[in-house]
């Protein structure tokens, strides 16, 4: 890759990409007129694809409007139609939503309106989030306290109040003997130790990605775990907080991911595929007794100047007709189970890879150095990085990660728009083996 000019932006590391031209569709351009793949959808964002006339045509005819009215001066239109399309396709008495402008803003007021909630109902000693390891919940404070990703969270140790951890379900690297739904069972069950061991009048809730994301690599559950988890948080009076913010808006075959096992979430955290990456959108949806009693006892501390802008509500409704008119979430289905075979067919050329799993589009691979134990390859290698390197030279975009301290090993989310054609699907194929083939 070229040198590229001193420049004062800085982001995470001096790493920088070519610079980003235009996008149409599944592709992106970089202003050398190179053409990519973009086979994550950028960080599982642009779940319509890019430049979509619509979306565009929609934001435009908002711009010329208004683009930003405070919310505690004005309503607007956008917003309030926006909120109410949401609530539609949310289960039964789900149905009060709270805008913000990305996944980590969401996750943060789901926490606080939990405590808030408990508060209002005389339970002031209910303070304590489990959530699980390894996890990714956004990377405010608040967020990243329920986030289970050592290497995030340690350099902010003493400012954060760290929240007890359960194991996430890594069903697939047990080798106990146990039947998958047994499995389910028992990762659910440490739930139920934890609040007993935290002391159940201190646990206010319980958050979990219902289809993992970035920390494990699209994890999903046994179908036993999900309900298991319901029935523990209602036994102990403790909130379920579904974090979709990457899972939702259609990616795995379903509106939420949580349909799939009929998961009927207290509070949800969404964002990423709602704004697809036309504008930052993100929103807490609340159950309606949960939001009214915290406003009834005197409001809702909390709040970010951009929520609700009509601007990004336009744009968010926009996306929401396309998904609907393109039957993209019919499509996420089709095309995931699709992808996932020509994934799982890799497995055959390449030892190295271990496991392949995700719903609809939300789907990854794993690398290791022997599927038999499904030990991980060593750090050392920083395979996660070198991949995606090889892949981005071959015009093809996927997202890696390693999770460190926990047992999962290098594992990449092929998670394209859920436009995604066949023949696409089968240029990233392509792109992959030979990527794949050169990083063997
Ligand atoms: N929650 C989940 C499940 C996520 O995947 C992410 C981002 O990847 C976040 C929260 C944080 O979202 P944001 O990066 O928009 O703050």
């Amino acid at each position: 890759m070229s040198n590229p000019p001193p420049s004062n932006l800085f982001y995470q590391t001096r790493l920088r990409r070519p610079v980003l031209a235009r996008g149409e569709g599944v592709y992106l351009w970089d202003s050398a007129g190179r053409r990519y793949l973009d086979g994550s959808s950028g960080a599982m964002v642009s779940n319509i694809g890019h430049s979509n006339p619509a979306v565009l045509a929609a934001m435009r005819r908002q711009m010329d409007l208004s683009t930003f009215g405070y919310r505690l001066h004005f309503e607007n239109e956008p917003a309030e139609a926006l909120a109410t399309r949401i609530a539609q396709r949310m289960p039964e008495g789900l149905d009060r939503v709270f805008f913000v402008s990305g996944g980590s803003e969401a996750v943060e007021s789901c926490l606080k309106l939990a405590r808030q909630y408990k508060l209002a109902r005389g339970e002031g000693q209910r303070w304590k989030v489990i959530s699980r390891f390894p996890s990714y919940h956004g990377s405010t404070l608040g967020a990243l306290a329920v986030t289970g990703m050592s290497l995030m969270s340690a350099p902010f140790a003493p400012m954060l109040r760290e929240m007890p951890k359960i194991p996430a379900p890594t069903c697939y690297l047990d080798r106990d003997g146990l039947s998958h739904e047994a499995r389910g069972l028992r990762y659910a069950r440490l739930l139920r130790e934890e609040i007993l061991a935290q002391g159940p009048e201190t646990v206010l809730a319980f958050i979990m990605e219902p289809v993992g994301g970035a920390s494990t690599g699209a994890l999903v559950a046994p179908d036993s775990y999900y309900s298991e988890i319901r029935a523990i948080c209602d036994e102990f009076g403790i909130l379920l907080i579904s974090d979709e913010v990457m899972s939702g808006a259609g990616r795995t075959g379903r509106y939420l991911a949580g349909e799939h096992w009929g998961l009927r979430p207290d509070i949800v955290a969404l964002s990423k595929g709602f704004g697809a990456g036309y504008v930052p959108l993100g929103a807490m949806v609340a159950d309606r007794l949960i939001a009214e009693t915290v406003i009834d006892a005197g409001g809702f501390v909390h709040g970010h100047t951009y929520a609700g802008n009509p601007l990004a509500c336009a744009a968010g409704l926009a996306v929401l007709d396309e998904i609907d008119r393109l039957d993209l979430i019919a499509a996420a289905a089709r095309q995931g189970a699709a992808l996932k075979g020509r994934l799982e067919g890799l497995m055959a050329c390449y030892p190295f890879i271990g496991d392949v799993r995700g719903k609809g589009l939300l789907l990854a691979f794993e690398l290791v150095a022997d599927r038999e134990t499904m030990e991980p390859l060593p750090t050392g290698l920083n395979a996660h990085l070198r991949l995606v390197d090889i892949a981005y030279e071959a015009g093809l975009i996927i997202y890696s990660r390693r999770t460190r301290g926990g047992r999962i090993g290098d594992h990449f989310l092929v998670c394209p728009p859920l436009i995604v054609s066949d023949s696409e699907i089968d240029e990233i194929m392509e792109k992959l083996d030979r990527a794949l083939a050169l990083f063997a």
